[in-house]
């Protein structure tokens, strides 16, 4: 799957419905995220796949583009 640097079309997979609030650009956006690991009594599993990261509307996600820093809920709005 090919990257690209900057986006010229809405987003229909992980960011669909994202849209900085600013510049309206379709991203890439920094998230702030909360990040889970199974902790055993000898270490936690880093290495393993069983972590997750979450984040909710209230988290901060910061713009590529132009460096906007808001909440997820400012970005993740539908096209009016
Ligand atoms: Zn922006």
């Amino acid at each position: 799957m090919t990257h690209h640097a900057h986006k010229t079309s809405p987003n229909t997979n992980c960011l669909e419905g994202w849209h900085c609030p600013d510049c309206h650009s379709w991203g890439p956006f920094t998230v702030e995220v909360t990040t889970y690991v199974l902790l055993w009594d000898d270490g936690s599993d880093l290495s393993s796949d069983h972590g997750s990261h979450e984040y909710d509307d209230a988290s901060v996600a910061i713009c590529q583009a132009c460096g906007k820093h808001a909440t997820v809920g400012d970005f993740h709005h539908e096209e009016v």
